[in-house]
C-alpha cells in the first residue's frame, strides 16, 4: 500500500474533533504522490463532505478553470485542505481543529514533497505566512528549504467578489514561471522555525 493510502486510512480513523461526528465523509485530499504543486484550501464544504473529495463544488469547478489557464488538470496537482472534516454550516475552522488536523497536512507534505505549496485563502495562508495579510501578500512567493510558498485568494472569495476574479486569475498565471525560476524566488526572511508549519 502506498504511503498516501496508508495515511488516508489513518485520517479516516481520526475522531479528535467534535466535527468528525457530523461528517458524511472525511476529505483527506487527492492527487499524485509525486505532484510538483500542492494546493491547500480551508475545509471541506457540503459537496466535498458528500463525496469525500476536495474542491468538487462551485469553488472546485473554478479551481479547475484556474488550473486549465496554466495548462494543468487537477489530476496533475495535489489538492488538500487544512482540516479534513466539514465544519457544520460551513463555519470557519476553529483554532483547535486546525491544530488537531495539522499533523495530517504535515505528513501529506512530507510524502508528496512538493516543489511549490500554494495556499488558498487566509486560513491556509496563516499556516505558512503567520501574521501576514492576504491582501498584501497574495501573488507573492517565498522560498524555504527549496520549497516555494505562494499565497492566493480562495477561489470561493473570487466567485463571491467579482473584483477578486482578475486578481486570482493573474496570480494563477504567475505559477509556471515561479516553478522554472526558483532561484529568483526570495528566501523567507523568517528562519524556518518561525514558520508555523515548522514549529514544534
Ligand atoms: N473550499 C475549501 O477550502 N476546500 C474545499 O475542499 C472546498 C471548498
Amino acid at each position: 500500500m502506498s504511503a498516501l493510502s496508508e495515511l488516508y486510512k489513518e485520517i479516516a480513523l481520526c475522531r479528535e474533533c467534535e466535527i468528525a461526528k457530523y461528517r458524511t465523509k472525511v476529505v483527506p485530499g487527492e492527487g499524485p504522490g509525486g505532484a510538483e504543486i500542492m494546493f491547500i484550501g480551508e475545509a471541506p464544504g457540503w459537496h466535498e463532505d458528500q463525496q469525500g473529495r476536495p474542491f468538487v463544488g462551485p469553488a472546485g469547478l473554478y479551481l479547475d478553470e484556474l488550473l486549465a489557464s496554466i495548462n494543468l488538470k487537477r489530476e496533475q496537482v495535489y489538492i488538500a485542505n487544512i482540516i479534513k472534516c466539514r465544519p457544520q454550516g460551513n463555519r470557519d475552522p476553529l483554532p483547535a481543529e486546525i491544530l488537531n488536523c495539522r499533523k495530517w497536512l504535515d505528513r501529506q507534505i512530507e510524502v508528496i514533497c512538493p516543489k511549490m505549496i500554494v495556499t488558498l485563502g487566509r486560513y491556509s495562508m496563516a499556516m505558512f505566512f503567520p501574521g501576514k495579510s492576504i491582501s498584501k501578500i497574495h501573488g507573492t512567493a517565498q522560498k524555504q528549504d527549496n520549497v516555494i510558498y505562494y499565497a492566493m485568494y480562495h477561489p470561493a472569495a473570487a466567485l463571491h467578489q467579482q473584483s477578486l476574479r482578475q486578481t486570482i486569475e493573474a496570480d494563477m498565471l504567475k505559477i509556471p514561471s515561479l516553478l522554472v525560476q526558483t532561484e529568483a524566488v526570495p528566501e523567507a526572511k523568517q528562519g524556518p522555525k518561525q514558520l508555523t508549519m515548522f514549529e514544534d
